[in-house]
């Protein structure tokens, strides 16, 4: 799994694409749908807050189970959606969209992780293929499991920040070149 900070910064790139986004500023306009988006590409990982385990396990092997499925994307997206159309009275196809992308993405980047979960790969097709899915390739870094807060969880914290902050900064100026002609 990327850290919670990959994970976030994932949901924003989400949220940019989505509303079109050109400059960094536009983001505090949508704080609500940043929270929001933030929220929904972490919550696959709401398995590490087990009450009858012991917190933050990586090694339970009730992580990377049924919530971190598009089946639970799937249905997560649509309780958004339909919250936020009881709201507004009308259903934004939308928003669902974009919410399954966001969850999705949660799913996708924990694959990269999933050889070394316990037990290994995700059922990421449950409930129609039971089946954990193992891809071939490894992500560059790991984490270490024993100690959560370690220098190199750090340093990967760090450098997931540096490298997702950049992509949003690409995305922003390719939207402002975009919207300019
Ligand atoms: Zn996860």
């Amino acid at each position: 799994m990327p850290s919670p900070i990959g994970h976030s910064i994932t949901g924003i790139i989400f949220l940019v694409l989505w509303r079109r986004l050109r400059h960094w500023r536009e983001l505090l306009q949508y704080w609500r749908e940043g929270i929001l988006f933030i929220l929904l590409a972490d919550l696959p990982d709401i398995d590490l807050f087990n009450p009858s385990e012991k917190m933050f396990d990586l090694y339970s092997p009730h992580h990377h189970g049924e919530i971190h499925t598009f089946a639970f994307a799937f249905f997560v997206a649509l309780v958004v959606t339909g919250l936020n159309s009881y709201r507004i009275k009308k259903w934004n196809w939308k928003l669902w969209g974009w919410a399954f992308a966001a969850i999705s993405s949660h799913i996708v980047l924990d694959l990269f992780f999933s050889n070394s979960t316990t037990p290994p790969g995700m059922p990421i097709f449950w409930p129609f293929l039971k089946e954990r899915i193992i891809l071939p390739i490894h992500w560059y870094y790991y984490w270490e499991k024993s100690d959560i807060f370690s220098s190199t969880n750090f340093i990967n914290g760090v450098g997931e920040g540096v490298v997702g902050t950049t992509l949003i900064a690409l995305i922003l100026w390719r939207n402002s070149k975009k919207r300019k002609r």
